[in-house]
């Protein structure tokens, strides 16, 4: 860790020269979690925090952290959450309202909001695939490449939708003896650029199979598994007005409350809900769910998980969760600030780190240990490696800053440079699928 922990402290020293000192109060407010309302009335904020210990601290008020980016914080906060931030200490600036932020995204793209249902990109971004599209560019992956591509499903969401689930591999209709690889992408439902991400993944190494004797390699050596949007409930609830609403959670009704929707990403079942790194508050962008698993979302892909332990052996190896944004290589532990802890050794650790750093070699992305960010529990990193001893990383793609949700939103013209951006990192992880701890010289 300590090259990471030097890059981002140059990081932070870069960026503190141009901000004012924030005085963080010794106490953070302990009723701030219980405060939360949707994000659509809200202020969007550029707070500073310097470490990992304040950065927790803001983001345990239930605010919508949308980037951090060295000692500065991007994110959404309600009148009430930003009046904590505030006695607490934080120095903040406003970038605005919210949905006037919204709003100006699709007045800008020139769109004309169709009829409700309709669930389509507005003119700018119809270059991302919606969900009819998505199913439809996997079926004809599956036509092009039948001896290469499998479509199938881990499932429905909540709302009824198929989770498609792609199969790459030279014979995929047999289950061979190879290390497998998984790819997610979408469990926050405005981060269209990822479901791109997967799409690319899943053409990339199917159309150049024939013609690239190293993609052909990793293909031929590997079972590769891609789930492109483990949350279309909320993808195309983002999506469904005609415009664009910031959506991140999926669409899952609470009871006893009007807000909608479970953050996936803190549902997971290891160390759920333990250490100050969700929300307990229905309203907040990071409701952790009312048990672990309590998303349709979330088990399916669990199921599917567990499914791939065969002979009491699991088959997938590694695994990358794409998020967008910051510009990020981000691997586990998210729930502890220590570099080790149960379950993961010190060489393991290093071994994270050492493949994370070469992976963000390859894109430029800047990479940590999640929790030197802040601490988030119930992610899917954390549950991959606590209970399966799975290499999972959390990618968090282009931009590397943001205003606010326009971070979210990138025209589609960016779509084919910033995913292919990531071939290098991919094809690392693939390459490294059999034994990752070969990365520092260990043996598996
Ligand atoms: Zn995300």
């Amino acid at each position: 860790m300590s090259t990471t922990r030097r890059r981002l402290v140059a990081l932070v020293a870069g960026i503190t020269l141009a901000a004012l000192t924030p005085v963080v109060a010794a106490n953070a407010d302990p009723t701030a979690t219980t405060t939360e309302s949707a994000s659509t009335d809200s202020t969007t904020y550029q707070v500073t925090a310097a470490t990992p210990q304040d950065r927790t601290r803001v983001a345990n008020t239930g605010v919508d952290v949308l980037s951090v980016r060295g000692d500065q914080m991007t994110l959404i906060a309600t009148e009430e959450q930003a009046k904590q931030l505030h006695r607490a200490g934080f120095t903040m600036t406003s970038l605005g309202s919210t949905q006037e932020q919204l709003d100006a995204l699709t007045r800008d793209a020139g769109t004309k909001a169709g009829p409700v249902g309709t669930a389509d990109f507005p003119s700018g971004y119809t270059g991302y695939h919606n969900y009819a599209e998505l199913t439809a560019e996997l079926q004809k992956a599956a036509t092009d490449h039948p001896n290469l591509v499998r479509v199938s499903s881990i499932g429905n969401s909540y709302e009824g939708r198929s989770l498609p689930l792609v199969k790459i591999s030279n014979n995929p209709g047999t289950d061979q003896s190879k290390p497998e690889v998984l790819f997610t992408c979408n469990q926050h439902a405005r981060e269209h650029l990822t479901v791109e991400m997967c799409l690319r993944i899943v053409n990339r190494l199917t159309d150049n199979y024939a013609g690239n004797a190293a993609i052909k390699s990793l293909v031929d050596s590997r079972e590769i598994w891609v789930v492109p949007t483990v949350n279309p409930d909320g993808a195309e609830y983002d999506i469904a007005a005609g415009t664009l609403r910031g959506w991140r959670k999926n669409r899952q009704p609470n009871s006893g409350s009007s807000s909608a929707g479970t953050d996936l990403n803190r549902n997971w079942g290891y160390q759920w809900g333990c250490c100050g790194g969700s929300s307990g508050s229905t309203g907040s962008e990071t409701y952790r769910g009312a048990s672990a698993f309590s998303a349709p979302e979330t088990q399916r892909v669990r199921d599917f998980v567990n499914s791939r332990v065969v002979g009491g052996k699991q088959q997938i190896t590694a695994h990358i969760d794409f998020h967008t944004y910051s510009e990020l290589v981000l691997w586990p532990y998210g729930y502890t600030y220590n570099d080790t802890a149960p379950g993961l050794t010190a060489d393991q650790a290093r071994a994270f780190a050492a493949l994370g750093e070469q992976m963000a070699g390859s894109n430029g992305y800047t990479p940590m240990q999640s929790s030197d960010l802040y601490i988030t529990d119930g992610d899917v990193n954390d549950w991959m490696w606590g209970q399966h001893k799975i290499w999972s990383y959390t990618f968090e793609m282009y931009p590397s800053s943001g205003s606010g949700l326009n971070g979210f939103y990138p025209r589609d013209t960016v779509i084919a440079a910033q995913t292919a951006r990531n071939d290098g990192a991919v094809d690392l992880l693939l390459s490294y699928a059999d034994c990752v701890p070969r990365v520092i010289g260990g043996s598996c």
